[in-house]
């Protein structure tokens, strides 16, 4: 099983198909995206248009405020070892990296439980040569750590968090995340990405299990909203749920849902 933390697989699937996948370019007249620093890779339009594929009932969930800029970075050789032992597991320093093409495109931070912020880092230019390529990636990277931000909730205080479902029905946030993980658990990863966190795999956490159903409700979210998925499994990658028809309804009623109060 190759690293989920080496893009290589990925960068190649995009160059491939770069005709093919189409990033939404819609203007969003209002809720723009506020940006801390300077994005080299992606134009703060192109967020507004990726921000709007959300249903404003999952946004009203999330607890984005700022995407601030980040410098090219990438995962350090050990970097699963340190993520299970606290330890950052990053670096600038290209010649400290795990390989080239072990770059960090995207990370959810929260500031607190109200707030958080989405952090896109400047692609390496060596390791991704397309501008289009790494635009790509920074958008794939600004829909899953968006996606954070709506689980974020629903994940840590989920008890706390009532959702009406477009059918009625009325679940807590902590319910609604966790039977998207007993239903996501029995198919393949989403992605090559999420896959690292599946039980068995190296980045498995059996302490806290709620991490991979985070990553993979994130992937899956991409995939829904994006239209795509880079998967081991090629048949899927342009339709990420020809074999799972009931995540595809799970994730569209999930983002729809209300918070009640
Ligand atoms: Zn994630």
């Amino acid at each position: 099983m190759a690293n989920a933390f080496d893009m290589n697989g990925t960068i190649e699937f995009y160059s491939n198909n770069i005709d093919r996948i189409r990033l939404p370019c819609r203007k969003a007249e209002k809720n723009s995206v506020k940006v801390k620093g300077e994005l080299r890779d992606i134009e703060v339009d192109r967020l507004n248009a990726l921000r709007a594929l959300y249903p404003s009932n999952s946004l009203e969930r999330s607890v984005f405020e700022y995407v601030v800029a980040k410098p090219e970075t990438w995962f350090l050789p050990d970097a699963e070892s340190r993520i299970r032992g606290g330890k950052n597991p990053v670096t600038t320093a290209s010649g400290e990296a795990m390989s080239q093409t072990s770059i960090v495109p995207s990370y959810f931070n929260p500031v607190s439980w109200e707030n958080g912020e989405i952090w896109l880092f400047d692609i390496p230019k060596e390791a991704v040569r397309d501008s289009r390529v790494r635009e790509i990636i920074l958008s794939e990277g600004f829909i899953h750590e968006l996606a954070h931000s709506i689980n974020f909730i629903s994940r840590y205080k989920g008890d706390g968090q009532k959702l009406r479902f477009p059918n009625g029905k009325i679940l807590t946030g902590k319910e609604a995340f966790e039977s998207f993980g007993e239903i996501a658990l029995k198919h393949e990863p989403m992605s090559h990405y999420s896959s690292g966190y599946f039980p068995g795999r190296i980045l498995f956490d059996s302490a806290s299990p709620d991490r991979t159903i985070d990553e993979e409700l994130c992937e899956t979210i991409a995939a829904y909203l994006l239209g795509f998925s880079y998967t081991p499994s090629e048949s899927r990658r342009f339709s990420p749920f020809a074999d799972r028809p009931e995540i595809l309804a799970f994730v569209k009623d999930y983002l729809n849902a209300k918070l009640i109060f």
